[in-house]
């Protein structure tokens, strides 16, 4: 039978929809299958309280390519983006506050509130991550070399990646460190404030199952100076109307490129034959066949629960086996009937100090207590929580007056030694409540409603294992020449014709949308 399409995704999220409209950009039939009945995966905004557009897992855009707006039309189709000034605002219980944002010299003011030692540093500290950030940067539309079997190509990259390194000169071991160390060690040379430090640190841990003292965790201090909004660089944005702005636009290119999208169609295998994909099954029986298929999945999805195992070598399979999923990250949703007062910034009504990311955490030890909780299996009992209220700058999110907050919380670990979440998320939101409650005493009662997001909840609304955020962890050893695995970087599979094209392949987890773009350059090349 002939095929009925050229490629068939599966999974709608932001990444499977960028290959998609691709790989339609280049005439192909392209069929997309979503097993949610909306597209947009973690990226999405639902309506989860009456009148109020929730951003019902990710919840700000940092690093969403430029390139992939300009490429597919996005701003036509209704993709917006909401600068975030001040970008972060760390309250303190003894009436003290730090905003951090774009403006250079309003940061060294706050910071010299704190320490004027660390003023002086910190535009050199973030020189250093930018040299870093400017190394990095390119690798991520780069499909990485195949460590197995470099060729010409891939000793090619090796020697371009070296000699970016090289031209770091003295830099080149700080920039190994920002690359492979702990945050902690790094943000403890460069700063004395425990209150800058704190918030530095929290953006080290996102998505993380560790504290700041640990290797791998200073990875993603440069995130902040990477990326672009509007053209400004290091700028985080909201995407206008909640994340699922992005993603409804992606779909209505889509549309318009000739992408069949189908919602509610859950895939329940990959169809082989002779060692090649020809298409795929959906749980209800329907089969769809085409000579290419991309998996959105992570890779224990894809590999270890749609395929038969007798079309992977062993030694694959085995490399799958070994990726880590652990996670620690909780989502609550909230209807606020006003804006938190913060003690530590007195007034009613909407201020800049909510426009960019809330922290409430005093200090870097507390980061570390909150992690040695999670790390024998219990929720934090004084959790790390960051707060955005995306309302505060886009009013289209919620009903006047009225606001949306996301409160993203780590660690709240998905294994847990006692109970089960389902009993126990509500009691640990509770706190996570009372937490913020204590900088601003009006927030408990402006509660109207809440979804709390467990990493169960997750795995089962979206289907990530392990409750894991960005489709297996970020840690150093499942990064750029090893993600997914090691020999398989190219987003091909050992199964013909079978490609991953989400966070599960390189660049990893984020809303950037490269991952997509990288596996359709790759399947376009045949
Ligand atoms: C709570 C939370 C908060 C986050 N916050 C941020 C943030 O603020 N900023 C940021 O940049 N990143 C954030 N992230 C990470 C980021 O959202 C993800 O890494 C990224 O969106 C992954 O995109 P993706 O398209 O690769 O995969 P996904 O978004 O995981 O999409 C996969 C899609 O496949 C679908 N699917 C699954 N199984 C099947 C099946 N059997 N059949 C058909 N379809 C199926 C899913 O429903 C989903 O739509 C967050 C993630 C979470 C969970």
């Amino acid at each position: 039978m002939a095929s009925a399409y050229d490629a068939i995704i599966i999974g709608g999220g932001h990444n499977g929809l960028v290959t998609a409209c691709y790989l339609a950009r280049a005439k192909w039939k392209v069929l997309l299958l979503e097993r949610r009945p909306i597209v947009g995966g973690c990226a999405v905004t639902e309506e989860t309280f009456p009148g109020y557009k929730v951003s019902t897992a990710a919840y700000v855009n940092s690093l969403f390519s430029p390139e992939i707006i300009r490429d597919l039309r996005l701003k036509d189709y209704g993709f917006e983006l909401v600068e975030r000034n001040p970008s972060s605002f760390s309250p303190f219980l003894d009436g003290r506050s730090l905003t951090l944002g774009p403006d250079r010299d309003s940061n060294l003011r706050e910071i010299a509130k704190f320490s004027k030692k660390d003023a002086e540093n910190y535009p050199k500290y973030e020189a250093m991550l930018e040299r870093v950030a400017t190394v990095i940067e390119p690798t991520l539309t780069m499909t990485p070399p195949n460590l197995l079997k470099p060729g010409i190509g891939g000793a090619w990259k090796m020697l371009q990646l070296a000699r970016s390194f090289q031209k770091l000169g003295s830099g080149m071991g700080e920039a190994i460190e920002v690359l492979t160390g702990a945050a902690r060690p790094i943000l403890d040379r460069w700063f004395e404030s425990e209150e800058l430090k704190a918030t530095l640190a929290t953006d080290a841990i996102i998505g993380a199952f560790s504290a700041p003292s640990m290797p791998g965790t200073a990875y993603v201090l440069f995130h902040h100076v990477m990326g672009e909004t509007n053209g400004k660089r290091g700028v985080w944005a909201y995407v206008k109307g909640g994340m699922g702005g992005l993603t409804q636009a992606l779909a209505k290119a889509g549309k318009d490129l000739g992408v069949d999208i189908r919602t509610d169609a859950d895939v329940g295998k990959i169809l082989v034959e002779k060692g090649a994909a020809v298409g795929v099954a959906l749980k209800n029986g329907t089969e769809f066949r085409a000579s290419r298929v991309a998996s959105n999945l992570d890779p224990h999805q894809t590999f270890e629960v749609m395929l038969d195992k007798q079309w992977l070598p062993a030694d694959f399979r085995e490399a799958i086996a070994r990726i880590d999923y652990s996670s620690a990250a909780l989502k609550i949703n909230l209807a606020l009937s006003e804006p938190p007062r913060f003690t530590a910034c007195p007034g009613s009504g909407v201020g800049p100090q909510h426009h960019g990311t809330m922290h409430f955490v005093p200090d870097q030890d507390y980061i570390e207590h909150a992690y040695d909780d999670a790390k024998y299996g219990v929720p934090s009992k004084n959790p790390v929580i960051e707060c955005t209220m995306p309302s505060s700058v886009d009013p289209t999110v919620a009903p006047a007056g009225k606001h949306v907050m996301s409160m993203f919380v780590q660690y709240a670990p998905y294994k847990l030694k006692e109970g089960h979440w389902d009993q126990v998320k509500e009691t640990f939101a509770d706190r996570c409540v009372d937490i913020v409650n204590q900088y601003a005493p009006n927030f408990k009662s402006s509660v109207i409603a809440r979804q709390v997001l467990s990493p169960l909840d997750l795995e089962r609304l979206l289907n990530l294992t392990g409750g894991n955020i960005f489709q297996g962890s970020m840690a150093l050893n499942q990064l750029f020449i090893s993600r997914p695995v090691v020999g398989h970087t190219d987003y091909r599979t050992p199964v013909k014709g079978l490609y991953l094209c989400g966070a599960a392949a390189h660049p990893g987890g984020g809303v950037m949308g490269i991952a997509g773009a990288n596996a359709a350059r790759e399947m376009l090349k045949r």
